[in-house]
């Protein structure tokens, strides 16, 4: 899946607890580093110092918004760190994370990763009862029902907030000088925890606490509270519901997370390259080589190629150093197109029938270049296999995916879609494969795929949105 044609992630998540004071700001700079596939356009961090929260957010990628902490000190005990993209086209300071208040139940700071389904019923009535809102964000809702709850305490509070928002979340929060973790009954999006000498670490993603050489690595439970003071762990449960099934999403081992990441306990390289091997399973097609569109269609590609018997090539070459930010619907940018970040290696594909995998389509505009690159580049025929089912339907937790007349397989089928982006042929991989891949299929959300929601989304300003 490539730059403007792909499926965004809201977030990601760091937070750190420590029994001693470090530079934490230093180290959340370095653990949001690792997540930083999970969201480019804007980062922030805010950490406990001197019985204050202080924190600092700006547009833009973690090393950029945040540079000025690799050189300066600034010693604490706690602290939690977001990455974001916007969603609906907002960019906006203002919706940076994390969001800090201070309020009837103390001082907060929360970095939320996912999408409150029933977000904006909520709203309403906290609007209508004279909250007033400074971000689109649904995080901030959050904020204002623990401020308005009766409760007389910050945990009492969350504990029944937690009762009444509905969706995908993992929220990280830190109230005064105790680090908390929250996961949705569901588990749609992973968060983890480890642990390291005298600190304790929570991430998104197992890459991050990798970085740290973390140990004790585990995932936050769905449905499971985690309040951490100093290196002390307290756990409880959201109650009392507990949903029937799990609903993990399977994006996140197609395409969100990092391939050295382990999410809902599988090694996301592992599952990807199992997809390739399926793909493979039934594909009668007759090629001469195997190349992935890097990075997103690697492990898959290595799949493909072990289970076919073709031999795996560099075909595309990705230009790493064009973040997001550079990428601008500039006149430059409708010229050179997708050319700016791939380029074809012609003697690894010239004169060969090449079967070129990727993760999932969208649009497929981006796909049609890919195509036309390659056959410049001198391939003789090309392929298209992605380790996906067809993408055909919105998602109400969390990921932005364009609306289902802009998706390509709404509108037409394999043949049709190799038909219009140039291909010689398109094949998808299987739903009832892709659930093959994965220990528990049944604990999984297909929903984007099959259309199939694992609970139904009453919220009607949500199901407008896409
Ligand atoms: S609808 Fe698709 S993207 Fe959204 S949570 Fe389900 S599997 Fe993930």
């Amino acid at each position: 899946m490539e730059a403007g044609d792909s499926l965004r992630h809201h977030c990601g998540v760091v937070g750190i607890s420590s029994q001693e004071e470090i530079n934490l700001p230093e180290q959340l700079f370095y653990g949001l580093f690792s997540l930083q596939h999970r969201g480019q356009e804007s980062a922030g961090l805010a950490y406990h110092r001197q019985g204050k929260i202080i924190s600092y957010r700006d547009v833009g990628m973690v090393s950029r918004a945040l540079s000025h902490y690799q050189t300066e000190n600034h010693p604490s005990r706690v602290g939690i760190g977001h990455v974001r993209y916007s969603t609906h086209g907002t960019d906006k300071l203002e919706n940076a994370q994390p969001i800090v208040v201070s309020c009837s139940k103390g001082e907060i700071a929360l970095a939320h990763n996912g999408n409150i389904s029933n977000s904006d019923a909520l709203q309403k009535t906290l609007i209508a009862e004279g909250s007033i809102f400074q971000s689109t964000t649904d995080t901030e809702l959050l904020l204002h029902m623990i401020a308005r709850s009766p409760k007389a305490t910050f945990h009492d509070a969350l504990v029944e907030c937690l009762g009444v928002i509905e969706g995908a979340y993992c929220f990280l929060m830190m109230h005064e000088d105790t680090m908390i973790a929250v996961r949705d009954p569901w588990g749609f999006r992973p968060l983890v925890m480890g642990t390291r000498p005298g600190q304790v670490l929570l991430a998104s993603e197992t890459c991050a606490l990798e970085f740290f050489q973390a140990k004790d690595i585990r995932e936050i439970a769905p449905g499971e509270i985690v309040t951490v003071e100093g290196t002390r762990v307290r756990t409880e449960r959201i109650s009392p519901r507990d949903p029937p099934h799990r609903a993990h999403c399977i994006f996140e081992l197609i395409y969100f997370a990092r391939p050295d990441s382990e999410v809902f306990a599988r090694s996301v390289h592992m599952v990807r390259k199992r997809m390739g091997e399926l793909l493979a399973r039934d594909d009668d097609v007759k090629a001469d080589i195997v190349i992935p569109i890097p990075d997103s269609g690697n492990s898959a590609a290595l799949g493909y190629a072990a289970a076919s018997g073709l031999p795996l090539e560099h075909g595309l070459t990705r230009n790493h150093y064009m973040g997001r930010t550079f990428i601008q619907p500039t006149t430059a940018m409708r010229e050179f197109g997708v050319r700016m970040k791939l380029n074809p290696v012609r003697e690894a594909i010239g004169g060969k029938r090449v079967i070129v995998v990727d993760d999932s389509l969208v649009r497929g505009t981006t796909s049609r270049q890919i195509v036309r690159l390659l056959r410049d580049g001198g391939a003789r025929e090309v392929h298209l296999r992605l380790s996906s089912p067809p993408i055909r339907h919105p998602c109400f937790f969390g990921i932005d995916i364009p609306t289902p007349q802009e998706l390509i397989a709404n509108r037409l089928d394999p043949d049709g879609i190799a038909r219009e982006i140039g291909a010689d042929s398109v094949r998808f991989l299987p739903i009832e494969s892709l659930r093959e891949c994965v220990a528990a299929p049944g604990d999984f959300c297909y929903a984007c795929f099959s259309g199939s929601y694992p609970f139904p989304v009453r919220d009607p300003a949500i199901r407008r949105k896409h």
